[in-house]
């Protein structure tokens, strides 16, 4: 599989397309992470809340591969906020994820402690149990606070980000503190009839790409951070095969223009959703 990355602003290399375990069950994670291994990824994203750290540390450790091939992402869930909650839970992920160092750790959500568990990220970087820190889900304005706020800048941020929903004003807010956009929810999650896109089908049909080709092309070309899921090995092959054409400039300006600028899937100034968040447990 190629690859390509992504300089973090300290410096850190990050792959461009990575695997997303959300939703991936507990017990079934480590053979799916171990198919998307063999498909030759090498970045995966998981998450307090997603309850698999296990599975991606026992498919890591199982591959014998090096760890320093690897890149791995994870989150810190809101009922470990503040500082001495988040403390613990990066020792915490750092074991069940049977790694000396995590690669990335983000603020889940922008609810809560954010300030106490901002600064346990910063420490836990200055210690060297993260390479790179960053955020969720955090919009413009929570963003801009926190950017303020940091002595060591978010490197990441990750939104959910597709063609309806491009994120576009965020990233370009977000260069000012050399901040990168790590899309979550790619295809998102096939809402939209995503896969029979008329516009991405016919696109892809220029290439001989699929839609969801088309669409991860379309955001790598953005310099946008990939991490699609899929348990289906084919997918993972196909979702990895992006980087053998380039859309034109004509079709990246007809696939702009799919763009609504509204979620699909949760918006997170919703007070019924920051109540739910808030009430989940990992
Ligand atoms: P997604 O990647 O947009 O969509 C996943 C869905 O697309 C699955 O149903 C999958 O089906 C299907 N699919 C994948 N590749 C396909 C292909 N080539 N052709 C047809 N169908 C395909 O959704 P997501 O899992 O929500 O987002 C990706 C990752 O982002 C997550 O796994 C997680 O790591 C991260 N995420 C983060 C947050 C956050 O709050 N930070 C929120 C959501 C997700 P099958 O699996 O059945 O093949």
């Amino acid at each position: 599989m190629n690859q390509s990355f992504i300089n973090l602003h300290n410096g850190v290399r990050m792959p461009r397309l990575g695997y997303g375990v959300f939703q991936v069950p507990p017990h079934e994670c480590a053979v799916h992470v171990a198919n998307a291994i063999e498909v030759g990824y090498r970045s995966f994203d998981t998450a307090q809340v997603y309850q698999n750290e296990s599975g991606v540390g026992q498919a890591i450790a199982e591959s014998g591969i090096p760890r320093s091939e690897f890149f791995i992402t994870t989150k810190i869930w809101v009922s470990n906020y503040g500082y001495e909650r988040a403390k613990a839970s990066i020792d915490e992920s750092l074991r069940k994820l049977g790694t000396d160092y995590i690669d990335l750790m983000l603020l889940h959500q922008p609810y809560g402690d954010v300030f106490g568990a901002y600064r346990a990220l910063e420490e836990a970087y200055r210690e060297g149990k993260l390479r790179a820190i960053g955020l969720s889900n955090f919009y413009g304005d929570r963003y801009v606070d926190i950017a303020h706020f940091a002595t060591i800048k978010p490197m990441v941020n990750q939104m959910e980000t597709h063609i309806f929903c491009q994120q576009r004003e965020l990233q370009k807010l977000m260069e000012r503190h050399d901040t990168k956009l790590m899309s979550w929810g790619p295809f998102a999650e096939g809402q939209n009839d995503y896969f029979r896109n008329p516009v991405l089908l016919e696109i892809g049909g220029k290439y001989g790409k699929t839609a969801a080709q088309v669409a991860l092309r379309y955001l790598f070309q953005r310099d946008v951070i990939l991490i699609p899921k899929t348990v289906t090995p084919e997918r993972m092959a196909q979702n990895a095969n992006i980087f053998d054409f380039s859309l034109s400039p004509e079709d990246m300006a007809t696939l702009e223009a799919l763009d609504t600028e509204k979620t699909l899937i949760c918006d997170h100034r919703d007070p019924a959703l920051v109540d739910y968040i808030l009430s989940l447990q990992p």
